[in-house]
């Protein structure tokens, strides 16, 4: 594949791959026509024939990774099968040809799927009502303070200012506390990897406005005291935000509305299986308990006398937080998958995810162990600690793993954890399937006490080795370089 020529290189001269038209403007009367500083000069294109063609974009487009291609496990991320019949409903025409300003009499059926989806959101979750506006996980996040902030005014409280944030949370929510104009102190995980409640107890005071507390952490661990943290807070006059993006744990089994949280954010784009990755469209859609609901988003899509409204008059609503009805398609989707599942099939979803990570954590601990020894809900952190003597790294196993054909878990997440691997199988994988990579990983650890070297330089099979990940993101070159400049420049 390495070897693979690019187009370009590809390229012969007088080779023909179509027969466009004879353009019908005459070439003296262009200038005239478009004006003389548009004129282009003839570009360099590569002379290829279709097949060549074909065969260059079929081959770029083989070497991306996804879950239609193999195992997934990237912690956090869920990163589970989406079935193929919620495609199907969501390019139905009548939903995808809809226009965002056709009237509201003409969108009745759209206005259903959401206002059906705000209520199966509020029930799956245990709290009186939902947005699906938010167009990401973050920006619900971000939309829970700024409701929580309206509370606190509303009640002559404005002057909290600090929101408490786990130290084992995901980088959005100390980010969303930020952009929300919060000062962000952190609380610890104790022995149990649960939050530390005297620490969480030091941290209580009148100017502390919220607590934002993943459930199951971001450990992959249920808070057993979360009924007691909660309580602690609302005594001390804050409010309590559960991340719920890892709500594959729970879905149908248990509600963080009955936990006592106050508002939570869900990811339809991990939970309800819409694709993500990529930076795609997404929903990070919201549900709150009803002394949060005067501020939620305009407009509200509400039912009035069997007809689908949108309620824009709502005086204290903290605004917009998307054009008109977020990324409406995510709703479908996750519409289609709630349906299909039904009330029986969704606790399966729950239970199946936490039993694949409970294998894989049970097969993989003696070579990783467990960052806390505790049973695990839909994904485990485990260490690579031990292969450490042998001059081996989480990133190395990582890398070695692509050569196995599969994608790694997530690396050194949560921060406090040295050396961390999280595995999040996914209800949607075969025990064979997990099988194949804990067999992997197991085979990975004897190749680091046998030739680490191996691992070092891995991955084998890719086109392109290890790259400077924050560079190559951040400084991404599209052009186009011949197959020997690169290979001149060592970056193949
Ligand atoms: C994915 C994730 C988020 C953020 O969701 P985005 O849609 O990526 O903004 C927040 N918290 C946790 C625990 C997550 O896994």
């Amino acid at each position: 594949m390495a070897d693979f020529p690019l187009i370009f290189e590809r390229s012969r001269k007088g080779r023909i791959g179509c027969m466009p038209p004879q353009c019908d403007v005459p070439v003296s009367d262009m200038a005239e026509l478009i004006g003389n500083g548009l004129v282009r000069e003839p570009a360099e294109l590569p002379e290829v024939g279709e097949l060549e063609v074909v065969r260059h974009f079929t081959n770029l487009s083989h070497r991306n990774y996804g879950i239609d291609t193999g195992f997934y496990p990237l912690g956090s991320c869920t990163m589970k099968y989406n079935p193929r019949v919620n495609e199907a409903v969501a390019s139905n025409p009548s939903f995808a040809l809809t226009h965002p300003l056709q009237p509201v009499e003409a969108v009745q059926g759209n206005l259903q799927v959401i206002y059906d989806l705000q209520s199966w959101m509020a029930e799956i979750t245990g709290f009186d009502t939902a947005t699906m506006q938010p167009p990401a996980g973050a920006s619900g996040e971000l939309l829970c303070l700024l409701l929580i902030r309206a509370f606190h005014r509303s009640r002559g409280e404005g002057h909290r200012d600090i929101v408490l944030v786990p130290d084992s949370a995901h980088g959005t929510n100390p980010a969303s506390a930020a952009r929300a104009g919060y000062r962000v102190q952190s609380v610890k995980t104790n022995s149990r990897g649960g939050t530390d409640i005297d620490d969480l107890k030091q941290h209580l005071g009148p100017n502390v406005a919220a607590m934002m507390l993943t459930n199951p952490s971001t450990l992959g661990l249920f808070e057993d005291n979360i009924i007691e943290i909660c309580q602690l807070i609302h005594n001390a006059g804050a409010q309590v935000f559960c991340d719920g993006a890892n709500m594959n744990a729970m879905v149908g089994v248990t509600r963080p509305g009955d936990h006592g949280f106050d508002c939570m954010h869900l990811n339809l784009h991990k939970t309800f299986s819409t694709p993500h990755g990529g930076g795609g469209p997404g929903c990070g859609c919201i549900a709150v308990k009803s002394h949060l609901e005067p501020y939620l988003p305009v407009p509200v899509v509400a039912n009035r006398d069997g007809q689908y409204i949108l309620d824009d008059n709502r005086p204290e609503s903290v605004g917009r937080v998307h054009s008109f009805y977020g990324n409406f398609m995510m709703n479908v989707r996750a519409w289609a998958y709630v349906r299909s599942y039904g009330k029986e099939g969704l606790p399966e979803i729950a239970k199946h995810a936490v039993l694949n990570a409970n294998y894989a954590q049970a097969r993989l601990k003696e070579e990783y162990p467990q960052a806390f020894d505790r049973t695990c809900m839909h994904e485990c952190v485990l260490t690579a600690k031990p292969l450490k003597r042998y001059g081996v790294r989480a990133l190395d196993v990582s890398k070695r793993l692509i050569d196995y054909g599969f994608h790694p878990p997530t690396n050194y997440f949560p921060l406090i954890v040295p050396e961390a691997l999280m595995i999040e199988p996914t209800e949607t994988e075969t025990k064979e399937m997990i099988d194949a990579f804990c067999d992997a990983m197991l085979e990975i650890a004897e190749e680091s006490k046998e030739d680490p070297s191996i691992l070092h330089n891995a991955p084998h099979t890719t086109p392109v080795g290890r790259l400077d990940e924050a560079f190559a993101a951040k400084t991404l070159d599209v052009n186009w370089s011949s197959y020997e400049d690169l290979k001149k420049a060592d970056v193949l």
